[in-house]
């Protein structure tokens, strides 16, 4: 079967030579949640670009529903790969929700009626319904969390990427934020450094360092391997 996502043999140098990613694999099936974790500096965030096309593979491929990220598919790749920025500002720029929400499906070709059920649908998802006509700026921090994430499924995603999910959240915006999540029934990969919430949310972690791949198992396992979590400077 088609895997949600498929990274191969992926390597990646920045312009100044500095080699960022040495061979990474990872597949992720349909459904699946999946952590990745590791250290500053791991290449998490190089990964994520590759994703979504920002980063073109130096060697190796990557593969989301089975289409290969390139330059001609990029517009198709950025509606697959549905990312969820670490600071929701990236996200909400527009008068209201709503209008921040129809933003992506819009731009993705979506019209009416398509684009004001898929609006409803994804406000009504995050549990910020009520909140559609207000101004995003207006909402609190883990309301606008949700409502970011909201512009991202209204568009329908192969797969969610959550870049740290639950910085700067209070401990109730962070239990709705992790309902919400546990009861989308969507493919996800999480970066987070906040290994308790990839406990929580994610059955599976890859765990990246020097932009290798050094675990690729059961979270509740990766965690309760102390020595490994200091080997890779990851915190509990
Ligand atoms: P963090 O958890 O701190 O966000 P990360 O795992 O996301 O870290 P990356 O940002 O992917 O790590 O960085 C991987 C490596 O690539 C690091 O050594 C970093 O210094 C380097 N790097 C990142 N961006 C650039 C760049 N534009 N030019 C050169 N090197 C870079």
């Amino acid at each position: 079967m088609t895997a949600s996502l498929e990274v191969s043999g992926l390597a990646f140098a920045y312009p100044d030579g500095h080699q960022a990613l040495f061979g990474v694999d990872l597949r992720i099936e349909r459904g699946e949640r999946v952590a990745l974790l590791g250290p500053n500096g791991a290449g998490k965030t190089t990964l994520v670009l590759h994703l979504n096309g920002v980063h073109r593979a130096g060697a190796g491929t990557v593969r989301v529903g089975g289409l290969e990220v390139t330059r001609e598919h990029v517009q198709e790749i950025r509606r697959r790969v549905g990312i969820v920025f670490q600071d929701p500002d990236d996200q909400l720029f527009m008068p209201t929700v709503a209008d921040d929400v129809a933003f992506g499906p819009a731009n993705f070709g979506v019209t009416e009626p398509e684009l004001s059920l898929r609006v409803k649908e994804a406000l009504d998802a995050v549990g910020v319904a009520e909140l559609a006509d207000r101004s995003p700026m207006h909402l609190s921090g883990g309301q606008r969390r949700r409502a970011a994430l909201a512009t991202v499924l209204a568009c329908d995603p192969e797969i969610l990427v959550l870049d740290e999910p639950s910085t700067h959240l209070d401990p109730v915006a962070r239990r709705e934020l992790a309902d919400v999540l546990l009861g989308l029934d969507r493919t996800m990969l999480m970066v987070t450094h906040d290994l308790p919430y990839a406990l929580q949310l994610c059955p599976r972690s890859v765990v990246i360092d020097g932009g290798v791949v050094v675990a690729d198992a059961a979270t509740r396992d990766l965690l309760a391997d102390a020595d490994f979590l200091a080997a890779h400077r990851l915190e509990l």
